[in-house]
């Protein structure tokens, strides 16, 4: 891992509840881990139940969303606006998650509007890519992350990665059990971080890059101990404060 602040980030997915948010805010006090970001991502009805029990435990826990409207507001049943996370006190939201491209239709330009739309709001974005078993079978993988890159760089510029956080996912090994091996990972960070240099070196130095996909508390350290790996998304093992903690102390121990 190199020098950035790794971020460690729970993606819950429609799970959790709020006893788990309870659990989670009072296992993650502030002296239980320094020196990473924790972000915790519940489903949008729990966002502020979250920030309160974070003021109320004195937690470290970062508070967001999984998903945002890249509309203002209006006639959209369903969908939750930049506004509403921000007055619940969100400060990061996933977009363009794996399951929301193929289960929701999500486009690569629709995503690149919700980034947009988030960072406009201060509102840090991570934003997900990833290949599925045949892109990779196909030798696709760097095409399928670069459009979702160019995608975000075409509508609202390079130094919009200054503020943001990429996360490579990919889809194969998303709730699979199958993490990507520690050298496969490296090897397209590696290209993300090359491919945002193409268009500026510093941007790319500066910007946080985690793997996702069937992170857990055995594998996180030896991940973690890669040059470009700077913190994961993590799915299943966000639920489980425990596993969660010791993911979170791995990367700290990467420091
Ligand atoms: C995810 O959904 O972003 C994810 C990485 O899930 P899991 O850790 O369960 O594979």
């Amino acid at each position: 891992m190199s020098q950035l602040t790794p971020l460690i980030a729970g993606n819950w997915k429609m799970n959790g509840n709020k006893s788990l948010i309870s659990e989670f805010t009072q296992v993650f006090n502030s002296q239980a881990i320094d020196g990473i970001d924790v972000l915790i991502c519940p489903p949008s009805v729990y966002i502020e139940s979250l920030s309160q029990q974070v003021i109320n435990n004195n937690s470290v826990i970062n508070v967001g969303a999984q998903n945002v409207s890249e509309q203002m507001s209006g006639a959209f049943t369903g969908e939750i606006s930049v506004d509403m996370l921000n007055e619940v006190n969100a400060t990061f939201v996933i977009v363009g998650h794996s399951e929301r491209r193929a289960i929701f239709g999500e486009t690569p330009e629709l995503v690149a509007e919700k980034y947009k739309m988030a960072l406009d709001n201060n509102i840090t974005p991570i934003l997900c890519s990833g290949e599925t078993d045949q892109e990779r079978e196909d030798d696709k993988t760097f095409d399928v992350i670069a459009t979702d890159i160019d995608a975000v760089v075409n509508l609202t510029g390079i130094e919009s990665f200054k503020n943001g956080v990429i996360a490579y996912e990919p889809v194969w090994a998303i709730g699979t059990g199958k993490s990507a091996t520690p050298e496969q990972a490296q090897a397209v960070h590696h290209f993300i971080r090359s491919h945002l240099a193409k268009y500026d070196a510093e941007v790319a130095q500066g910007v946080r890059i985690l793997y996702g996909g069937s992170v857990n508390e055995k594998n996180a350290a030896e991940l973690f101990k890669q040059n470009d790996i700077n913190g994961a998304l993590v799915g299943g093992a966000s639920l489980v404060s425990d596993k969660f903690m010791t993911i979170c102390q791995n990367a700290q121990s990467s420091l």
